[in-house]
């Protein structure tokens, strides 16, 4: 296959990158053969699921509120600066390499959207590249193109955390182990036992949170209807929307922001941008973009503002 002899192989990234997941479906196999062996109780099941659901939830708030609408696109400002900061921190435990590079790369997305220069484009090079092999393949480390996001490179922490994503990592995943482990009732082994299941379980969780994103490369270029004749493959479809906090609506966000052969040939059609935080449009789609309804409860809190 064509598309893996372009993976590179020379990275420990890309063995991590398969090794989560690997550990992650395994975790989910023993959930499900604990469930039917009668060895699961319903609280341990409803346990791990919830936890799974949260980080899950918790992850993709972060994406796309954070990386995507602020990060790569500013399509809204902060009251407080520090929350810059804390944000890229926190972020950086969804293991999608540094915000600054993910931003980057999303700008260049919407520069050259399903062009040959497009980094994911399943028009260019296939599905199974532009879900999933494209985030491990040749050139991958390569460093931060800032002049994609010249503000972003001002700001010296984010320079400074780019490259030491394996902090965040590292909390998060320590963070939800320690909690599963002591949720448990029984004494250390017990301990020992259920922070490695929970360390297992936020590998899946991990992966869930890494395929739900990158559906938004895929699918969303592939699968549903098309508003505006945007001079790419975008789609808007409800399902991507509901598992993505919004996100669906993807075709809406490629008229916002338009590619360069989208406004060479005068097609994005006028937008509101003053309302650039949100992907849904109507009042319907607005129903289903939770990540447009979270930043327009915290602008009228004050804790955020519009542009
Ligand atoms: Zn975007
Ligand atoms: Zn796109």
């Amino acid at each position: 296959m064509k598309a893996l002899s372009q993976v590179d192989w020379k990275s420990p990234n890309t063995y991590v990158f398969f090794g989560v997941q690997v550990i992650g479906v395994a975790w989910l196999l023993s959930l499900i053969w604990r469930g039917v062996a009668g060895s699961l109780s319903v609280e341990n099941l409803l346990l791990s699921l919830f936890m799974v659901f949260f980080r899950y939830k918790i992850g993709m708030w972060f994406i796309t509120v954070w990386r995507h609408r602020y990060f790569a696109h500013r399509s809204f400002r902060l009251r407080f600066e520090w929350m810059e900061n804390v944000s890229a921190f926190i972020s950086s435990a969804d293991a999608q390499r540094g915000v600054c590079q993910w931003a980057a790369e999303h700008v260049w997305h919407h520069r050259y959207s399903d062009e040959p220069e497009d980094h994911h484009s399943c028009k260019q090079r296939g599905i199974p590249w532009c879900h999933w092999l494209w985030v491990v393949k040749e050139g991958s480390d390569r460093v931060v193109d800032w002049s994609l996001i010249p503000l972003l490179g001002r700001n010296m922490f984010l320079r400074w955390i780019e490259n030491r994503q394996w902090i965040g990592i590292i909390s998060g995943g320590g963070i939800f182990s320690l909690v599963g482990g002591l949720l448990s009732i029984g004494g250390y082994t017990s301990f020992i036992w259920n922070f490695i299941f929970s360390l297992c379980a936020y590998f899946f969780a991990t992966t869930i949170l890494w395929h739900g994103t990158f559906l938004i490369n895929s699918a969303m270029h592939l699968i549903g209807t098309q508003r505006y004749s945007t001079g790419d493959e975008s789609r808007n479809s409800l399902i991507c929307a509901i598992l993505t906090l919004g996100e669906g609506w993807h075709n809406n966000h490629h008229n916002a922001y338009p590619s360069l052969k989208c406004v060479r040939e005068g097609r994005n059609t006028r937008v509101d941008r003053s309302q650039l935080y949100w992907q849904g449009e109507t009042t319907f789609e607005r129903c289903f973009d939770w990540s447009g309804i979270s930043i327009w409860i915290l602008i009228k809190l004050g804790i955020f503002k519009s542009l």
